[in-house]
């Protein structure tokens, strides 16, 4: 869109600076507003002028593609050593209803090596096709490997919509892909949806630090592409009687193409409790007070049988590593059972756990927010009231 301003319409009473989201996109010039080349064209201002000395133009966006021939609502399968990533079955039922809405087929794709026998729950939890690209040269994720035969693909099948889940490997190629494309990426999707009259798909993720939820559309180009965090979708009750058609994808991938080589694997964090796999997550906050404390989470975790997070004040505080956080820019879980310890229960942390089945909250401040979504409010001190819920299941443990 393109926005002018009707200088000789124009009153100078600055509301349109008032409702410009971007600081600096309108300056007032001699008592006349004028925008600055920080100006998006997003609109807002057009809105708010009282006088209608706003306009805004839609400017057509050529892409240059036909997007009626592009078909099919994909779901890429992510995988290591032959199991498949949660997040990809959460999509294939999320992509089954965008089809569905859409009168198209659904298709799972699968990379790997030997891993022909994973098409299985593609169509078990609802797709009806896998594109098979199974081969030596796809045994682990690399991204060049990975974003060639998924650009490869894209350009000879044609799809409409390709989802993919948000994590490291989705995040680290869905954007080089759609750049390859030319196509969008609408990253950390919290919610898809058909529009009924234009048949696009509708994008929405948070935006303004969370303060919004924002709708994105991709009108000019395919394939509409997006990735969504694991366990924001819920997963259908698997049928595995279930069978489709399998395409097995020739391609051009040769090793000594693929820049990288993985010398060595080393397990680490993943010897643990995957946050967004736990069933009880215990996470610790600024009020934990610092990193020689984080020991009382880790605990009461341990003893639950769960898994240790944090927010993001305490990783940025550099007393809890990153991959532990939860929240908007962190893990979105939804566990069993969350145990807040020293969160306040900012809108960002609630964004990454509120949908867990039972909440728990700690925190010595009993007008803390976060005991708005809790199930069950402790106010109390951490560093008294966390030990002793460690020793008292500790003892129930032992007793049983
Ligand atoms: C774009 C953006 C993205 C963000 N993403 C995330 C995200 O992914 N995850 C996230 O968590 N945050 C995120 N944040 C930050 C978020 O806004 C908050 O700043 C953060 O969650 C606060 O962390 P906290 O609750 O640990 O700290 P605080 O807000 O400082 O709260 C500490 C709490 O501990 C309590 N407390 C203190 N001492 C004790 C004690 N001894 N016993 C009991 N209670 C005690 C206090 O009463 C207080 O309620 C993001 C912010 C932005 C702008």
């Amino acid at each position: 869109m393109a926005v002018k301003i009707i200088a000789e319409e124009c009153i100078g009473c600055e509301s349109c600076i008032d409702a410009c989201p971007f600081p600096g996109a309108i300056v007032m010039d001699d008592g006349i507003a004028k925008l600055t080349d920080k100006c998006n064209g997003c609109g807002a201002c057009a809105d708010a002028c009282a006088v209608e000395a706003i306009l805004v133009e839609e400017t057509e966006v050529k892409s240059g593609i036909d997007i009626n021939d592009y078909k099919g609502v994909w779901v890429f399968i992510e995988q290591r050593d032959n199991h498949i990533a949660n997040v990809s079955l959460e999509l294939i039922c999320e992509g089954r209803k965008l089809a569905n809405e859409l009168g198209t087929e659904l298709a799972g794709v699968v990379l790997g090596d030997g891993v022909e026998e994973l098409t299985k729950y593609c169509f078990a939890y609802g797709a009806d096709k896998a594109y098979l690209v199974d081969g030596p040269v796809f045994k682990d994720y690399r991204t060049d490997s990975y974003t060639d035969v998924i650009v490869e693909m894209i350009n000879r099948y044609k799809p409409e919509v390709v989802l993919f889940g948000a994590t490291n490997n989705g995040r680290d190629f869905a954007a080089r892909i759609a750049v390859r494309v030319h196509a969008g990426l609408t990253a950390d999707c919290t919610e898809l949806g058909i529009d009924p009259e234009t048949k696009q798909l509708m994008q929405t993720r948070p935006a303004f630090g969370g303060n919004i939820m924002a709708t994105i559309i991709c009108p000019n180009h395919r394939p509409q592409m997006a990735t969504v965090r694991p366990k924001v979708m819920k997963k259908v009750e698997p049928d595995f009687t279930k069978t489709g058609e399998i395409i097995r994808v020739e391609n051009s991938v040769k090793e000594e193409d693929v820049t990288t080589k993985i010398l060595e694997i080393i397990e680490h964090a993943t010897k643990m409790i995957n946050l967004s796999e736990a069933e009880i997550i215990v996470s610790g906050g600024r009020g934990i007070g610092g990193p020689e404390n984080y020991y009382l989470i880790e605990n009461l975790a341990e003893v639950l049988g769960g898994a240790a997070g944090a927010s993001r004040a305490a990783v940025d505080a550099g007393w809890v590593p990153h991959y532990r956080q939860v929240g908007q820019t962190g893990k979105t879980v939804a566990p069993k059972l969350y145990v807040a310890c020293g969160i306040s229960g900012a809108i960002q942390h609630l964004a990454g756990m509120q949908t867990s089945d039972v909440i728990v909250a700690i925190n010595k401040d009993p007008e803390a927010p976060i005991f708005k979504v809790a199930t069950f409010g402790i106010v109390g001190d951490i560093h008294k009231v966390v030990p002793l819920l460690t020793k008292k299941f500790k003892e129930l443990k032992e007793a049983n």
